[in-house]
């Protein structure tokens, strides 16, 4: 075990649902690329990664040169060539696809430079001379890390707490591990480390083992990057019953250790989100026999990415659509749900109750906000459990930032990457008294 994962976790069985380039590979991919000038792909990117540019520097053999193009916009570059969705981002705005031809594999050529840049120990980056200010951020998430990166070039001193004891946040505990596992992720927050002088406590829970408020007395400026809290519950009968986990805390168990499925023939994931699809491909993918998503919505409306939804088709996953639990039953232990079908108004359609056995059922139906642990400082905005800030990522109380989920409600990697960058810029003029630009 390190870093709080095991060797011989459950997430170890799965494969890489979309596999690396080969050095050919690449070169036939990327001397596709038109290199459009003004190209819609740059700026479908959240972190604005100039993406001709690091492709035309792969058709030249200059992998080197291309993983640079690509940190230099984002330093998660290689957990986001793989988690990001980029079906709906980049991809979906490839040129490409108005001529009727597949679009370039931006995802794939980012993975193919750098995964050989981390792998060769390549480094980008230096620390700048030291400023004497100090940061302290909350959480080691892919927020932070961003933040924590960016403000190292400009020679800030940076404290990360963590109150995990593994660090990268949901790239190591959520991802789906047909996308990415832990131990890639921790690989990279070690890349991204070695740019140094980022101190990282972990064990360390803000709000339990330094009050919140402290971290003034500590730093000259906090970055809040917590993320998102608990699953949320479904509030019914017997859900307290053995078996009912919600989904994020079961993929965590998943990812950094065993979980058990023996025994389990029929999974129910209640929730149409990507985490609920997450999920049952997940639990599909650990051998239970029957895994079946149960939404409230229909197939047409529901929030989850429908290409992801379309992967888990072929891999066994099936549906109850306009459908909510009411209870579960169980003596120790889940053994089954009771649901009732919705009307297309969300209403009970009254007669239509049934029963579903089920040994194992995920709560998929969202995540508290955090920002509530910022509750009691002045300045601070909260809207919905979200943190206010300005488009920069500042406050209302003077040299407090935030990014990533806990601003943005929960969005993607690539979101939390380029809103850590940008706070990290927000601070760095902050402490030269200037204005962002
Ligand atoms: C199941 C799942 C699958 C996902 N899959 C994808 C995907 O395939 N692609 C994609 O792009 N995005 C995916 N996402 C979303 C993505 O993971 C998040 O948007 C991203 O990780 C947000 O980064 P963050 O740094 O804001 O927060 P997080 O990654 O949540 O990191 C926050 C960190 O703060 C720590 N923390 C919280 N409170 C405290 C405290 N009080 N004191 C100290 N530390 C604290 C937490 O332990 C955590 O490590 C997924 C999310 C989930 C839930
Ligand atoms: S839009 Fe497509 S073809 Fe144009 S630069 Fe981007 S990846 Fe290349």
């Amino acid at each position: 075990m390190t870093d709080g994962i095991a060797s011989d976790r459950s997430e170890t069985v799965f494969k890489d649902f979309k596999s690396g380039f080969s050095r050919e590979q690449a070169l036939v991919e990327a001397n596709r690329c038109f290199f459009c000038s003004d190209a819609p792909c740059i700026k479908a990117c959240p972190t604005q990664i100039d993406i001709p540019q690091f492709i035309r520097k792969i058709t030249t053999g200059n992998v080197k040169g291309s993983a640079r193009t690509i940190f230099e916009s984002n330093i998660l570059g290689m957990s986001c060539a793989r988690v990001c969705p980029v079906e709906v981002l980049c991809v979906s705005t490839c040129v490409y696809n108005g001529l009727d031809q597949p679009p370039i594999q931006i995802g794939k050529l980012q993975r193919y430079s750098t995964d050989f840049a981390i792998a060769e120990g390549w480094r980008f980056f230096a620390a700048g001379p030291d400023s004497g200010k100090s940061v302290g951020l909350i959480g080691a998430g892919p927020a932070s890390l961003a933040c924590a990166h960016e403000l190292r070039r400009h020679g800030h001193r940076v404290t990360i707490y963590e109150k995990r004891t593994s660090i990268g946040g949901l790239n190591t505990t959520g991802v789906a591990p047909y996308k990415m596992k832990a131990d890639c992720s921790v690989e990279e927050v070690a890349w991204i480390l070695g740019i140094g002088g980022i101190e990282v406590k972990t064990g360390v829970t803000i709000g339990v083992d330094i009050a919140v408020k402290d971290l003034e007395q500590l730093h000259n400026a906090v970055f809040f990057g917590a993320g998102l809290g608990a699953d949320t519950k479904l509030r019914v009968p017997g859900e307290h019953l053995a078996g009912v986990h919600g989904a994020v805390e079961w993929i965590e168990s998943m990812k950094l250790a065993r979980v058990a499925t023996a025994g389990v023939q029929h999974c129910v994931v209640v929730g149409g989100g990507n985490t609920a699809i997450d999920a049952v491909r997940e639990a599909r993918g650990l051998g239970i026999p029957r895994v079946t998503m149960l939404y409230r919505g229909s197939e047409v409306k529901m929030s989850g990415y429908a290409h992801e939804w379309r992967s888990a088709l072929p891999e066994g996953g099936c549906a109850e659509w306009q459908a909510i639990v009411t209870r579960f039953e169980g003596s120790q232990s889940v053994e089954r749900l009771h649901c009732q079908r919705l009307d297309a108004q969300k209403q009970p359609i009254s007669g239509s109750d049934f029963v579903l056995d089920a040994q194992l059922v995920l709560l998929a139906i969202g995540q508290s906000k955090l920002g509530t642990l910022l509750a009691g400082l002045e300045g601070i905005e909260i809207e919905g459990g979200r943190i206010v800030t300005d488009a920069h990522g500042s406050t209302g109380r003077k040299g407090w930032f935030a990014g990533g989920d806990c601003r943005n409600g929960g969005k993607e990697v690539v979101n939390a990457a380029a809103e850590g960058k940008s706070a990290a810029l927000a601070i760095h003029a902050y402490f030269s008294g200037g204005k962002h630009a």
